[in-house]
């Protein structure tokens, strides 16, 4: 899991472009991603990014957010994709009005508590015995 209001940026084969991100929520986002400027797939930077810290300016343009989809859209979304979502994966949408679900889950969060939210927000719990599924161990 990441953090919320982590900043990634990816950055692409193809064009060389970056396309930065930000997530609205704790949770567990793609190495790759399709480039915001190409048809070409970006790959993480592993929230290696930081602001300046020297008291300079820099001009950064965050592009998309991660985030916790509400029921609804989960409802339609395909199983590989609620597989993702259940795990504490987050989806990825340019800036601008989402509906987004809040939560309180946090990068520490433990596989009990992120069970039972998906459990309540989505009516499902995560299969723990899944290989892939990579939460901190249960406190
Ligand atoms: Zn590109």
């Amino acid at each position: 899991m990441e953090a919320r209001g982590a900043v990634n940026c990816y950055v692409c084969e193809k064009c060389r472009c970056f396309t930065m991100t930000i997530n609205m929520s704790a949770g567990v986002t793609s190495f790759m991603c399709r480039c915001a400027h190409c048809d070409g797939m970006a790959q993480s930077s592993f929230y290696k990014f930081r602001p300046p810290t020297n008291g300079g300016v820099a001009s950064v343009t965050v592009q998309e957010m991660w985030y916790r989809p509400v029921k609804k859209w989960f409802d339609t979304a395909d199983a590989e994709t609620q597989r993702h979502i259940l795990r504490g994966g987050l989806i990825k949408a340019p800036l601008g009005t989402h509906e987004i679900l809040c939560d309180a889950l946090e990068v520490n969060s433990s596989t009990k508590e992120i069970a039972d939210f998906m459990e309540s927000a989505y009516g499902c719990r995560p299969d723990f015995k899944d290989p892939f599924f990579k939460v901190p161990a249960e406190k």
